[in-house]
């Protein structure tokens, strides 16, 4: 059973109101982070902690992104009903169910397999159904399944991967967090098969987009 109460409710609208405040004007996007319960994909113990805007641990060494964070990305996505969007770095499975929320038809990849089958229950006993959800590289994106109207990397990544430029579409929009510390948010736009347009949107702080796929397990 979900446990989802009219205490959790109310700590959501705040935390949207929240997000609102700190720039965030697409009503769709804070009405999904009012719908989606973030306290079901974190620990227990951190229910109270659900509903700050902060990021917080969900195992594997890994984070649930802060939700500011994950509504700044959404709205960089420019997200509309029905498109097809590939995101690298499943973790916790919020991101994604945010991104259902919106309509669109998700496509997820995690390297962690405990993370991968943790968000896999996760959104089933939600009832939110990404269109796949895979174990494997982000880096290689998913060539088999491409091309996607949009691509959203929720770690932070050295480059821009070659794959998934590829992988957009004409029009589409990559949106991905570039370097080792500290990130710059980055907004790619595909203008033709050779030519991107690269927009900096601030500095942001992800765990690492990491490249052996053995490494974290
Ligand atoms: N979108 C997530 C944020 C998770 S943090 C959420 O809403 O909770 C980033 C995630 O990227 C971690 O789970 C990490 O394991 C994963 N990751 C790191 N490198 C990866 C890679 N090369 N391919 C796929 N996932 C990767």
């Amino acid at each position: 059973m979900i446990n989802d109460t009219y205490r959790h409710k109310g700590l959501r609208k705040k935390l949207s109101e929240l997000v609102a405040e700190k720039g965030i004007r697409d009503q769709r996007i804070l009405d999904a982070i009012a719908t989606v319960p973030r306290h079901l994909f974190m620990d227990s113990s951190f229910l109270e902690f659900a509903y700050e805007d902060k990021p917080f641990p969900i195992g594997s060494g890994q984070t649930i992104s802060q939700p500011y964070t994950v509504a700044f990305q959404t709205e960089l996505l420019e997200v509309r009903k029905g498109e097809k969007i590939l995101e690298i770095g499943t973790g916790s499975g919020y991101q994604a169910c945010v991104l259902m929320e919106l309509g669109a038809r998700v496509y997820t990849i995690e390297r962690q397999k405990a993370l991968y089958l943790k968000s896999k229950a996760l959104f089933e006993n939600m009832g939110y159904k990404p269109r796949l959800q895979t174990y494997g590289d982000g880096y290689k994106g998913l060539p088999a399944w491409a091309p996607f109207d949009k691509i959203i990397v929720t770690a932070g990544a050295p480059f821009i991967p070659a794959p998934l430029i590829e992988q957009l579409k004409i029009g589409g929009v990559l949106v991905i967090p570039v370097g080792d510390d500290v990130q710059i948010m980055k907004r790619l736009i595909k203008i033709n098969e050779t030519e991107t347009k690269v927009e900096e949107h601030g500095l942001f702080k992800f765990v690492p987009l990491l490249n052996d796929k053995n490494a974290g397990e």
